[in-house]
């Protein structure tokens, strides 16, 4: 009995996986035809049997009673959906036959098949081309919406078809060959630095902001309603790099296997900013179907969670193992899903609960106990992972004032001065043996490329014993401390820098 392998893919959260469809034709003196689908299918992929049988019928390809076996590769992993309609019914056809193992090689199938042979579009077009390049195939064949979401994929050929029939043409030896779409334009448009440009004042919040975007340092800023920590947060976009093209395939899969493909390529990282009422598996996934959470969709960017105390504890405590390792784990049912999470994590909150304790001009109203325990509800296993914490000050009154040209801002750095720092830092630690951001270095990483001597090490111990840091913040200090003389470009991290790190460390447990 021949066999046939045809690839596919199979979606999952976070994109879309390989699933190879092995095909064999048992004839029988029966007129019957019956179809066995084995490997996991679910019920979407049981019920395509009958829209197979239909769309071989109308077009000729099967004639004749006997038994389709449809096996799906690797069989433990459960497999979804109508993307699968269209290498099924080619495993079909090539098994009693009609077409040549040689010609189904090589190129990925994805489409759903109508019972007249019309192919309709299917989610996860680029998903499944990420998932074909990585399998090493050159090529993959869709119905046109679906191709057109693929054809942003460089270095896999694209090619549409509406009907079933086109399809058996091009991979029948004498058949009508099918064009391969061109690769769309993949230049993003300039970001510039729009929020940065809005921010009037706060020179110490916008350093912090250079310090994060060069180092990858998480960020917690304190301060009254209306100091600007929103804009402050968006801000840091613009201090980022714009996304290579692989970070924004990367950032687009998710979205593609979700079916909420934006039509191209996303231009910026994004900026994403859940409320505090949201759930675990709303902040990093899961649910039934497995779906990605924020962290995912602010893969390559900025996750802002304001009001910091308000999120739940179990919510926040989901957090440390993606910004550890940059991506997350997540099961359900049998079903299992890796999906990238590598965020640059921004949090703000209110000095008290009614915001305004320290405030020169408002009065606070709140008992002394209440402010205690509104800062410490913040996880402290999260406050280890973040570096930065910064007092923001309420706008001075001046600074409201729109300035004009009689009253320029001297005090405050300008976005470009920022920018070519950060870019500054990026380029000195590329010729550093680093794998990893600033923020991530620990153990004999951060001995090597943060090293602690002479007056450093004294001024460490100092503040050790004045503030009583824990070993933790100390390793955080020096983490801080690398950056910043990233920024300066400077090679030795001296006792200057620790000051700088100190100084970007408020007190606010
Ligand atoms: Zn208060």
């Amino acid at each position: 009995m021949r066999t046939v392998r045809v690839t596919g893919a199979s979606l999952t959260a976070g994109g879309a996986d390989r699933v190879v469809v092995e095909g064999q034709f048992a004839k029988s003196n029966s007129p019957r035809t019956e179809v066995v689908i084995t490997g996991l299918p679910d019920a979407v992929i049981r019920e395509s049997r009958g829209r197979l049988l239909c769309a071989l019928r109308e077009t000729r390809l099967q004639r004749g009673g006997g038994r389709f076996f449809l096996n799906l590769v690797p069989a433990a992993r459960p497999k979804s959906g109508e993307v699968l309609d269209l290498p099924l019914v080619l495993a079909g056809a090539g098994a009693v036959g009609h077409l040549d193992q040689e010609a189904l090689s090589g190129t990925l199938f994805l489409g759903e098949v109508g019972i007249d042979g019309a192919l309709h579009e299917v989610p996860g077009g680029l998903a499944a081309a990420l998932a074909a390049r990585r399998a090493g195939l050159t090529s993959l064949l869709a119905p046109p919406r679906t191709a057109r979401e693929a054809a942003f994929v460089p270095g896999v050929e694209v090619l549409e078809a509406t009907h079933l029939s086109q399809v058996i043409a091009h991979l029948s030896p004498q058949g009508k060959k099918l064009t391969p779409l061109e690769l769309p334009d993949l230049e993003p448009t300039a970001a510039g630095t729009k929020h940065l440009d809005v921010v009037r004042g706060q020179a110490v919040a916008k350093h912090a902001l250079a310090v994060a975007a060069a180092g990858g340092h998480g960020l917690l800023m304190v301060g009254p309603p209306g100091a600007g920590k929103t804009l402050l947060a968006r801000a840091l976009l613009d201090l980022l790099p714009p996304p290579s093209i692989e970070e924004r395939l990367e950032l687009a899969a998710a979205l593609s296997a979700s079916g909420r493909w934006p039509g191209s390529l996303p231009e910026q990282r994004p900026f994403r900013s859940p409320h505090h009422s949201t759930t675990h598996a709303g902040l990093v996934g899961g649910g039934n179907p497995l779906a990605a959470g924020e962290i995912t969709l602010a893969h390559h960017g900025v996750l802002f969670l304001d009001e910091l105390p308000e999120f739940r504890r179990e919510v926040l405590e989901g957090l440390r193992q993606p910004l550890e390792a940059g991506e997350i784990c997540l099961s359900r049912a049998g079903r299992q899903a890796r999906l990238p999470a590598q965020f640059q994590l921004v949090t703000a909150m209110n000095p008290c609960p009614c915001g305004y304790h320290g405030h020169p001009r408002i009065p606070c109203h709140c008992a002394p106990q209440a402010v205690r325990r509104y800062r410490q509800r913040i996880s402290g296993p999260l406050l280890d992972r973040i570096d930065l914490r910064l007092e923001i000050p309420p706008t001075p009154l001046e600074a409201l004032a729109p300035i004009t040209p009689s009253k320029p801002s001297q005090s405050e750095p300008c976005a470009k001065e920022l920018l070519g720092m950060v870019e500054c830092a990026h380029r000195l630690r590329s010729k550093r043996d680093q794998t990893r951001t600033n923020a991530h270095l620990q153990g004999n990483a951060l001995d090597r490329f943060s090293p602690l001597q002479g007056e450093g090490r004294r001024l460490l111990a100092h503040a050790v014993e004045r503030r009583g840091l824990s070993a933790r913040a100390v390793q955080s200090l020096r983490r801080v401390a690398r950056t910043l003389a990233d920024l300066e470009g400077q090679e030795r991290v001296v006792a200057n820098h620790l000051a700088g790190a100190l100084a970007l460390r408020a007190p606010v447990d």
